[in-house]
């Protein structure tokens, strides 16, 4: 509990051991996958030498405002996060803040806009709309970026930070690479039985899997447990006759002396 599961392999015996992050192992017969959207991850621009400068000038959250008062600050971004923290940094930093935006259509909403617009007047945000930052370059922190704007020249421009904020998106992290086939980022599995992946043994419920007319409901997701739970326990007891018992009629209690 509390650690995070990297690694499944599958043994000679057919069964699986299951690694996490502390180096805890698990071996069991049947592995039920059930992570979630994993992880969230932020959405990076395609800007080859990116990662040099991550941490280092460029930052995909604001965790710490007063980092970047007062600093020279580009944001690019067109939703609720981009615009609300460019009109953040335009109000109480004593320099413009630049919000560089691919097109001219916000996703934010509509007060923010006007916001930003009224505050571009002022001269406290420099708007660069069918603009997209190209280029990042400096020492060992970042120094300058490179703008695009359409119908005009690149321009270099010195800058402290650079915050891309384009949201997040579901990741599955460690998940992914189990060998596993993933669609659309999630594991596929077998909807018309029992919710195997393509490794026999190995079930994905919940979030985390994928199927024709998947339903990311709560109410599905006990459905498609109940199924890979009485595979799994077919898999675990292959010499025991599965018989359904109801708890409304029976309860739990000595389940496995009838079993
Ligand atoms: C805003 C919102 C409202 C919703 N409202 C409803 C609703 O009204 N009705 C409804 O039916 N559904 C609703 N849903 C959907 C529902 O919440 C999800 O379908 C459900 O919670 C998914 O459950 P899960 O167990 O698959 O994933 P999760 O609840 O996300 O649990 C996954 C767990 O696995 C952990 N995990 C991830 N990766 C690893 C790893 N490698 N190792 C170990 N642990 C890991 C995560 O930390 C997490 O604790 C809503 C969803 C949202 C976002």
């Amino acid at each position: 509990m509390g650690e995070r599961a990297e690694n499944i392999e599958k043994q000679e015996d057919g069964s699986f051991i299951v690694t996490t992050n502390e180096g805890t192992q698990h071996q069991a017969p049947s592995v039920i996958i059930a992570g979630g959207l994993g992880s969230f991850e932020p959405r990076k621009p395609l800007v080859e030498n990116l990662p040099a400068f991550e941490k280092k000038g460029i930052e995909y959250m604001v965790r710490e405002p007063k980092l970047f008062l007062n600093k020279r600050l580009f944001i690019s971004g067109s939703g609720d996060s981009a615009l609300d923290w460019t009109i953040y940094f335009a109000e109480n930093s004593e320099l413009p803040v630049g919000l560089v935006h691919r097109s001219d259509m916000f996703r934010a909403h509509k007060d923010s806009v006007d916001r930003v617009c009224q505050l571009q007047e002022k001269g406290k945000i420099e708007l660069y709309t069918h603009a997209e930052i190209k280029k990042v370059s400096g020492g060992s922190q970042l120094e300058s970026i490179e703008l695009h704007q359409k119908e005009r020249e690149p321009k270099t421009i010195d800058v402290d930070y650079w915050l891309p904020l384009f949201g997040l998106s579901p990741k599955l992290g460690p998940i992914g690479n189990l060998r596993l086939e993933i669609e659309k980022n999630a594991i596929k599995v077998d909807h018309t039985l029992n919710y195997q992946t393509n490794t026999p043994g190995v079930f994905a419920v919940g979030d985390v899997n994928t199927y024709p007319g998947k339903l990311k409901l709560i109410l599905c997701e006990f459905n498609e447990t109940t199924l890979a739970v009485q595979s799994c326990y077919k898999i675990v007891n292959p010499d025991k006759k599965f018989t359904m018992k109801y708890t409304t009629v029976q309860g739990v209690k000595d389940f496995e002396k009838v079993v």
